[in-house]
């Protein structure tokens, strides 16, 4: 290995709104050699990278994505040829980004590596929408859950019945998809069908979209409105907070869009 192995840093985007990433973000950007990335950290910050330093590991044109090993091997490489490395992920690189297991390698491997925290979508997504996470009224605990396992696999390791049982704000990031399965594996544990939810889609992108619902009516209404990854659902009583306060609530989308839905009964 060189003396002058280069610094991996792991670093969050933020939700894709690029003044919302990190100063630090923002340096480290400026003065990497390489950028490793995938299409979450949205058009806007991935346009403002110079081409020739991008380096894309996200999902290939053949739409399989590029395996972690490839991407694990590919920073200590870069790394060990003397680069500074950005490894560039949307929202926190350590929540549901394989942050971890890429630290754990670098780390694994003798390489230097710094982390550099990001606003996670979660968080902004809601807070965008008009939807704090926790509220004395209604909340005293927030669970950020992984929409992508099948709830009615048994080794499926989000347990929707403790979930349910919180009380608290649930958020399901990568759950798009398996909505009408994750919605009723809470309905099955008792979650009252009325609880308020809404998907906020791209959130703090120029084109970001809300849409409410009940636990009864959020799939019809995910499918009227089309709305599709990247996308968090937010589930419990602050999702009802946004009613009140959407018109007088503004941000970087100008899309009528954002307006509350109800479904066509
Ligand atoms: N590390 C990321 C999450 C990676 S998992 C973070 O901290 O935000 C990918 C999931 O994140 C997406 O499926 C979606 O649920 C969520 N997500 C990321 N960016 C988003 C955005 N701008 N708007 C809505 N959801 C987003």
């Amino acid at each position: 290995m060189p003396d002058d192995v280069g610094t991996v840093y792991l670093v969050g985007s933020g939700p894709g709104d690029p003044e919302l990433m990190t100063v630090k973000a923002r340096r480290l950007l400026e003065e990497a050699d390489v950028v490793l990335h995938d299409k979450l950290p949205g058009p806007e910050i991935l346009g403002e990278i110079p081409d020739d330093k991008r380096e894309d590991v996200g999902k290939r044109a053949d739409g399989e994505w590029t395996p972690q090993e490839y991407t694990n091997r590919r920073l200590v490489d870069l790394a060990e040829a003397g680069n500074t490395v950005v490894r560039l992920k949307g929202g926190d690189p350590f929540v549901f980004g394989r942050g971890g297991e890429e630290m754990e390698h670098l780390a694994a491997n003798g390489i230097p590596f710094e982390v550099v925290p990001g606003i996670t979508s979660p968080i902004a997504g809601a807070g965008v929408a008009g939807i704090p996470v926790t509220h004395r009224d209604h909340v005293s605990s927030v669970s950020f859950v992984t929409g992508h396992e099948d709830p009615t696999k048994d080794e499926s390791a989000v347990d929707w019945a403790a979930l349910a049982a919180t009380g608290g704000t649930l958020i399901v990031l990568m759950g798009v998809g398996k909505l009408p399965l994750y919605i009723e594996a809470l309905l099955d544990a008792g979650m009252d069908p009325d609880t308020p939810v809404a998907l906020v889609e791209r959130a703090t992108w120029p084109n970001m979209r809300v849409a409410t619902g009940t636990m009864e009516t959020i799939v019809d209404v995910r499918d009227q409105r089309g709305i599709e990854p990247p996308a968090i659902t937010i589930i419990g009583g602050v999702a009802a907070t946004r009613e009140a306060v959407v018109d007088f609530l503004r941000n970087r989308s100008d899309t009528p869009d954002i307006a509350p839905t109800e479904v066509d009964e």
